[in-house]
């Protein structure tokens, strides 16, 4: 019965979002979907370098797009 949350300054492994990927998540794709989110946020799908250009080309084609960056810079470094 451990089920404590961690500590905030242990980040979780970056793993890539792609379905099934256990890699190691280099980008960060930031995206925005008008329909179901205000204008200045932002979901974040990670994605290791494998996956970086599919997941970018279904955020892009619907227009849901609008940075991707390195994950590292996610952590604040
Ligand atoms: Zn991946």
């Amino acid at each position: 019965m451990s089920d404590e949350p961690a500590p905030p300054d242990l980040l979780p492994d970056l793993v890539c979002s792609a379905r099934s990927c256990r890699h190691h998540a280099v980008w960060a794709l930031r995206w925005n979907n008008p329909k179901l989110h205000t204008p200045d946020r932002r979901k974040t799908w990670l994605a290791c370098e494998e996956h970086r250009e599919s997941l970018s080309q279904f955020l892009s084609m619907r227009g849901f797009l609008k940075e991707t960056v390195q994950a590292s810079d996610l952590a604040g470094h």
